[in-house]
């Protein structure tokens, strides 16, 4: 194999890329950004990978989740609080019912690039270039709008140190202190079962505290007063990524520090593509996105590439195959893996394979769609003698009506009301603990 570099992926087909208009204006920023202070460190990546691999180990459970889409006009320390919020009470759930260690990575702080099936988007008769994400171009329907800016990858920037400082004061600084358990229920779920099983929940942790502190144990403990929280993107804009690789002073190796975590999506994991190439040379915990088209034979040899050492915590499988498919398409999957011996992490994206659109014309998702694919997951890997190591959602603190079903009962004629998302629909918080509890049920077995 050819010699990595911070370029190489420039000598290999890059799809889903914007074209700017003026490449002197996106070289100036990207010499621009490659002054910027990382937004992570490489230490911290390196625990992440730890983390990870003892999830491989089948020691702990990986929680992923966040916006499809950040965007710059949902930039909000509310909307941050609130999925922190949420991913914090799934954690909990995960952590006391299924009685497992819990991996929390945020899609969040850096996730702005979207993949699009089609370059273009038709509206009453009128073309325009797809909407990519902000950090690429403008959601508004418009022929300006549309025409990618280089400028938005400094304004991502920005947002993501903003977005990833206030992060490490919620995971740090006292907010999730395990003694704030009830206090991290949002008000709007005390009206739906989920969230009245929660206060259960929140409750018994209160009293095993209290019982534990009467004992003298616990009361200064660190483990109870802060938790890891890390952040997660696709590595979809490579001169975004490039511009944020630096050299560890202390191992000499590289790291993408816009992220702990990267991943690559199903449409641009080809084998001799310019993702791929990029993201075999950082030495992040790395995710794949595995659709119905994933090929054994291609996974074993993605498997080779990215992770040559076959090193615990480096590489995670995320599945996104759609209810109706897990079933007949992962088997083939796990049988290969396991048969070459191949440490990985495996997840669930029960989101991307179960896209539908509504009647009124919305993208949305059936929660029940959801609860079967994450469900399907766990049988067949417990069938396979495999361990299901995680999930993958997109969802939000936020009482949205994207994806129908779920306590509340979003129906399609609802999905108007509250349908904020700058791409994909996002489970809402109520949906979200839902799902923490059903998963929870499944790793106490
Ligand atoms: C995503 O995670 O938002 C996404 C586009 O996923 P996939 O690559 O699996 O379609
Ligand atoms: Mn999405």
């Amino acid at each position: 194999m050819e010699q990595w570099g911070l370029t190489s992926w420039r000598d290999k087909t890059a799809l889903q890329q914007p074209v700017y208009p003026n490449a002197e204006h996106l070289a100036q920023v990207e010499n621009t950004l490659g002054k910027m202070p990382p937004l992570v460190f490489a230490g911290e990546a390196r625990q992440l990978k730890k983390a990870l691999a003892q999830v491989a180990n089948r020691q702990s459970f990986l929680l992923q989740g966040g916006d499809c889409a950040e965007s710059f006009a949902e930039f909000h320390a509310n909307n941050i609080r609130d999925t922190f919020k949420v991913m914090l009470q799934m954690a909990v759930v995960l952590t006391y019912a299924g009685k497992c260690p819990v991996v929390k990575v945020g899609r969040m702080a850096g996730q702005f690039a979207k993949p699009r099936s089609a370059g273009t988007e038709v509206i009453n008769g009128v073309e325009l270039p797809s909407y990519r994400g902000d950090i690429i171009n403008g959601i508004d329907f418009t022929e300006q709008a549309r025409i990618p800016d280089p400028e938005r990858l400094v304004q991502v920037y920005n947002q993501s140190a903003s977005t990833m400082n206030l992060l490490r004061a919620f995971s740090q600084g006292g907010f999730a202190d395990l003694h704030q358990v009830h206090q991290w229920n949002l008000d709007f779920l005390s009206a739906s079962p989920a969230g009245g099983r929660y206060q259960g929940v929140a409750d018994k942790i209160d009293d095993a505290l209290q019982f534990m502190e009467a004992c003298g144990v616990g009361a200064g403990l660190s483990q109870l007063k802060e938790t890891d929280f890390y952040t997660s993107h696709e590595a979809l804009l490579l001169p975004y990524e490039q511009a944020l690789t630096r050299k560890d002073s202390l191992t000499g190796e590289w790291y993408d520090c816009s992220a702990h975590m990267l991943w690559i999506g199903d449409r641009t994991r080809q084998l001799d593509g310019a993702h791929v190439e990029f993201l075999r040379g950082v030495q992040n915990p790395i995710g794949v996105k595995a659709g119905p088209s994933m090929d054994p034979e291609d996974l074993l040899k993605l498997c080779d590439v990215l992770n040559p050492d076959n090193e615990a915590g480096r590489l995670n499988i995320i599945v996104r195959m759609g209810a109706d498919k897990v079933e007949d398409g992962m088997p083939k999957l796990i049988q290969a893996i396991q048969r070459e011996g191949k440490n990985v992490v495996w997840s669930s994206d029960p989101m991307h394979g179960n896209t539908v659109k509504a009647s009124t014309g919305y993208k949305t998702r059936r929660v029940d769609d959801v609860l079967k694919e994450v469900q399907q997951f766990f049988q067949v890997h417990h069938a396979e003698g495999s361990y299901a190591g995680g999930v993958h959602f997109e969802m939000t603190g936020q009482n949205v009506t994207e994806c129908v079903g779920g306590a509340f009962k979003v129906t399609e004629a609802d999905l108007a009301d509250r349908y904020h998302t700058h791409c994909d629909p996002r489970l809402n918080a109520d949906q979200s603990l839902e799902l923490a509890f059903m998963i929870s049920e499944t790793l106490k077995k």
